[in-house]
Parts: C-alpha cells; sequence; structure tokens
C-alpha cells in the first residue's frame, strides 16, 4: 500500500504572504496525507500560500473515513511545544492520553483543548472496537510570548454554545460570536466556528479586525461567489464584516479567524517555536528522553522519534 506521509519541513511564517488588513479571497487547496498509522487525512495549513490565520497556524481534516476500510486511528505518544491542539469531531471517538495523566475520549460535539506550554506529550488512538465513520479537524493555535512558556494543561469542554437561525446552526468552538463565547481557553483574540447548514442563501456578520478563512468539510457551499468544495481554504483578508454564504443540503463549514499573529513563528515537526536552535532543542530532548515532555501511559506501542531538522548538523 503506497502512504503519503509528509516529510517534515520547516514552516516559517515569514515565507508566507502577510496577513491582509484588506478582503481578499484566496484558494488555498489541501494536501492529502496519512498520519499515524495511516488515518486518510487533508492538511490545509501550513500551506507555503499562508502560514497563518489569525493564531491558527496548522488545520488538519481527518476523514471522512470509515474505520473498517482504514484501520483505527493510532498516533503514538509524541511531543509539542508552544502551541494549543484543538480537536473537534463531526463522526466516531478518539481517546486522548497525556504526561499531565489526562485520559479523556472526545466525541462529536464535544471539544479538547490542549495547552502544550513549555512542553507535553500525548496520543490520540480509536478507541477499542471501534467501527464506523471517523471525521473531524484538528487544529493548532500557536501561543503567544507571554504564555508559550506556562506550564501545560488539558481542557475538555462536553458542551459549546451554540446559534441557531434560518437553515444555520452555529457551534461556537473558539472565541465569542453572535453573543456567544466558547468557554475554551486561548490566549490571542480568536474566532473558530462550525457551521451546518441546510438550503440556504444568507449573511454571516464577521468582525473586520480579524482575518477569516472558511473551510468546507461536508457539501457544497458558495462563500460571496465563491463555489467552495471540500478540503479548499478560502482565505479572506481582515476588514470584512459580513460575507454572504449560500449551502446545499447537509452542508458543513469550519470558520477560522483571529487577530493577525505579529510574532514570527517557526514550525518543525510537532513544534512550534521562534528560533531553529529552540526547534533542534526540542528535537534533541524529545528523542532523549528529556527536555520535561513526561511520559503518556497506556499507550499500547512506542513513542514516536523526532525527526532531526536538516540544519542541525551532527556533532563532531
Ligand atoms: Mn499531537
Amino acid at each position: 500500500m503506497s502512504e503519503r506521509r509528509y516529510d517534515p519541513q520547516l514552516s516559517a511564517v515569514g515565507d508566507a504572504p502577510a496577513p491582509s488588513s484588506e478582503p481578499v479571497t484566496q484558494r488555498i487547496e489541501g494536501h492529502a496525507a496519512l498520519v499515524g498509522d495511516g488515518m486518510p487525512i487533508n492538511r490545509v495549513l501550513p500551506s507555503r500560500l499562508r502560514r497563518l490565520v489569525g493564531p491558527w497556524c496548522f488545520l488538519d481534516h481527518i476523514g471522512p473515513a470509515m474505520i473498517d476500510n482504514v484501520g483505527p486511528l493510532r498516533v503514538a505518544p509524541h511531543p509539542h511545544i508552544g502551541l494549543q491542539t484543538v480537536t473537534w469531531l463531526t463522526a466516531g471517538e478518539i481517546l486522548h492520553r497525556d504526561s499531565l495523566g489526562s485520559l479523556q475520549m472526545i466525541r462529536p460535539g464535544q471539544l479538547n483543548v490542549m495547552t502544550s506550554g513549555r512542553a507535553i506529550s500525548h496520543s490520540e488512538e480509536s478507541p477499542g472496537a471501534a467501527a464506523g465513520e471517523i471525521h473531524g479537524v484538528q487544529f493548532w493555535t500557536v501561543l503567544p510570548e507571554s504564555a508559550r512558556f506556562m506550564e501545560p494543561m488539558f481542557d475538555h469542554y462536553p458542551v459549546l454554545p451554540t446559534i441557531a437561525r434560518d437553515q444555520l446552526s452555529i457551534t461556537v468552538i473558539s472565541g465569542e460570536y453572535g453573543g456567544e463565547r466558547s468557554p475554551a481557553r486561548h490566549f490571542w483574540p480568536i474566532v473558530g466556528l462550525e457551521i451546518s447548514a441546510g438550503v440556504v442563501d444568507t449573511q454571516l456578520s464577521l468582525d473586520p479586525a480579524f482575518e477569516h478563512a472558511l473551510l468546507v468539510i461536508d457539501g457544497t457551499a458558495n462563500i460571496d461567489g465563491e463555489a467552495l468544495l471540500p478540503n479548499v481554504m478560502l482565505y479572506l483578508g481582515a476588514g470584512r464584516s459580513r460575507i454572504q454564504l449560500a449551502c446545499d443540503a447537509g452542508c458543513r463549514i469550519i470558520l477560522i479567524g483571529g487577530k493577525p499573529f505579529e510574532e514570527e513563528v517557526l514550525m518543525w515537526w510537532n513544534f512550534v517555536g521562534r528560533t531553529r536552535e529552540e526547534l533542534t532543542r526540542a528535537c534533541v530532548e524529545w528523542n532523549a528522553g528529556q527536555g520535561g515532555f513526561g511520559d503518556v501511559k497506556g499507550y499500547d506501542g512506542s513513542r514516536l522519534i523526532a525527526p532531526m531538522p536538516p540544519w542541525a548538523s551532527a556533532p563532531g
């Protein structure tokens, strides 16, 4: 079976276009890949065309896939620094374990937010005897300088606020929208919504101070005249106070946005930092069992090894 895995690449925010302070429409195609033991995903961020949308720096659209066909999700223990992972499912279940001792099942409609701060490690897997569909998204958000060395935390939010109007049901995953506020912990001005729609043609209001992007994960939609299929993200820039949204039946859209992130950011593998040296050190320390990443208990398998970045020359 041929697998299209990602060769790790340095993602440098400075290499991509700067946030647009004015409305634009930029289409960014995701790339199909496999994560863990072979779960199909579509990676939308980071892209050479766009590294960040507000503080959102990573977006994997997981599935949709049938576990009977692709096997269970199995992502072995691995480390993170400098970010939050934000996990949201529309079908299936994922069991999260981390080095804080958290053991948490996530189901559709619930949110897991793991704040790595200075260092954490975790694993993600389908629960035993899992079957049926798995479908969802996993994002990362960059922690700003003021928060990136904080102690790690894990939060599970069993219920999120929703807004129902017209043929829309809007779940506020992150930040605030339409007078509803997500309980999820964040450290930079942010918004994240899941919009499920029936057949509808309506307006959505936006905060013009935020840049935004939309990703269809089910069905088809038309945003301000741009027809969208799943796995093509539409980046909108900032400076918009509304968009026109038309959906077909059974459409599901993820909207992300936030205040344009002001710090230079480098990403390598599962690490988000500011310098190459910092990323190298994280790889060395994780592989040596040092660096305060802790241990994930209970995962049936060995932990992942960090790929050394190309700029890290061997000693001697
Ligand atoms: Mn992870």
